[in-house]
């Protein structure tokens, strides 16, 4: 029974996540921060026991990546390799692709990112044109292609690459993914120069015919795509929004310790409404960011994909601003040391932009509600 106040073992999770991320250094080695969080199950918290998750589900692994970004060591790849690629691997992939991904994304020695988003359809999915061709008599596919802003290719030992089949190359999406493997003849890469402060890079990729077996195509048929995509995009709005929540947790933090200490008058800074009551403001509604974000969370593990699809939007959509605006105010709230290097906040005024923009933009969240809740005409 889904209940608004959270389990004592939920609660129990998020202290142990939370005393594990603030026990490492905030430069600690990614990769290493990854591994150690893995045999502590909590990277694979939401694969299936029998593949050596933990049996959990988007609830228990939205936590930990919210308590991970509160404690200030992100793990911006859970959004992508457990939550994308392992959900769909784990409901539509083959027996061969679950034994040889999930055992192996659960106890953190490989990780899967995950290209949809091409130059020249960005929001719009429907008009991508990267193309899968069966090579004849090999059984082989072909794919050609471009992609763009897709994370952490470099550290993923392979993406998961939507493209569309040659006979559906236009008109309404019909989607088909493939396990593409970092190092396969004609895959590209090329990292952006983004603005951001953080070890997982974006990636500008090529496919020139990449040659892929029959068993690389998730699920082994060309027509469960759709469902596949969907599958692996609530999860990721839910993650994204868990995401943006740490770290405007985060930021607050940094702030309100700081207000309580500054003092430039009588008082210390935070004794001042001016400074005091934005960062109350930035706490109630990062609080109910994260009330939208463990209902779409539990409608989706309740297994009602299309609850969970309008709760996950809305939840994405109120915790990208909650968080860009308690980073904004945190940043504000320590003056000039908000700027340095040193105190750590600055970086966040562009990190905090990022929930905004992906994986569907503010603007493609307002259009959802517009058109699926309220019943209002399309301009587009
Ligand atoms: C840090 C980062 C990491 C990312 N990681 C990945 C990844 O791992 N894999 C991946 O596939 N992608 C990834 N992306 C890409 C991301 O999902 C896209 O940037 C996002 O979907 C928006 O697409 P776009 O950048 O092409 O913007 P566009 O689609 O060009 O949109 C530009 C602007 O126009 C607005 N707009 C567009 N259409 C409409 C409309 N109909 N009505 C109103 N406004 C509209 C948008 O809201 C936006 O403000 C990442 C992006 C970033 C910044």
């Amino acid at each position: 029974m889904t209940t608004l106040i959270e389990s004592d073992e939920h609660k129990a999770l998020r202290a142990a996540v939370s005393a594990f991320a603030k026990s490492r250094p905030h430069d600690v080695d990614h990769r290493a921060l990854w591994q150690e969080a893995a045999k502590l199950g909590y990277i694979g918290v939401n694969l299936p026991e029998a593949y050596g998750g933990g049996g959990g589900g988007i609830t228990e692994l939205s936590l930990i990546c919210e308590e991970l970004g509160a404690a200030g060591n992100p793990l911006l790849m859970m959004i992508v390799s457990p939550a994308i690629c392992g959900t769909v691997i784990a409901r539509f992939g083959t027996d061969a692709q679950k034994q040889e991904w999930l055992p192996a994304m659960a106890d953190g020695s490989r990780l899967m990112a995950f290209g949809i988003t091409e130059p020249d359809a960005g929001s719009n999915s429907h008009r991508i044109t990267t193309t899968a061709r069966r090579d004849g008599a090999s059984g082989d596919w072909l794919l050609t292609g471009r992609k763009v802003f897709v994370s952490g290719v470099d550290i993923a030992d392979a993406t998961l690459i939507v493209s569309r089949t040659e006979d559906a190359r236009t008109g309404r999406l019909k989607p088909c993914l493939f396990i593409v493997p970092r190092d396969a003849p004609g895959f590209t890469r090329r990292a952006i120069d983004m603005e951001l402060h953080s070890v997982e890079r974006q990636f500008e990729l090529v496919l020139d015919d990449v040659r892929l077996p029959a068993e690389a195509l998730v699920g082994g048929g060309e027509d469960a795509g759709l469902l596949q995509l969907f599958a692996g995009l609530n999860p990721e709005r839910v993650m994204t929004a868990a995401f943006a929540i740490g770290m405007g947790r985060h930021a607050l933090g940094r702030a309100v310790e700081y207000a309580r200490e500054r003092t430039v008058w009588k008082t210390p800074i935070g004794a001042h409404q001016a400074i005091a009551h934005p960062l109350a403001q930035a706490h109630i509604e990062l609080e109910l960011a994260r009330l939208m974000t463990q209902k779409a969370a539990r409608l989706y593990d309740a297994g009602d994909d299309v609850g969970a699809g309008e709760a996950a939007n809305m939840a994405k959509y109120a915790a990208g601003e909650a968080c860009v605006k308690a980073v904004d105010q945190a940043v504000h709230t320590l003056g000039g040391n908000g700027l340095t290097r040193e105190f750590g906040l600055a970086r966040l005024i562009t990190a905090s932009r990022v929930a905004r923009i992906a994986p569907v933009s503010r603007e493609m969240i307002l259009n959802y509600v517009s058109h699926q809740t309220l019943g209002l005409p399309k301009s587009y």
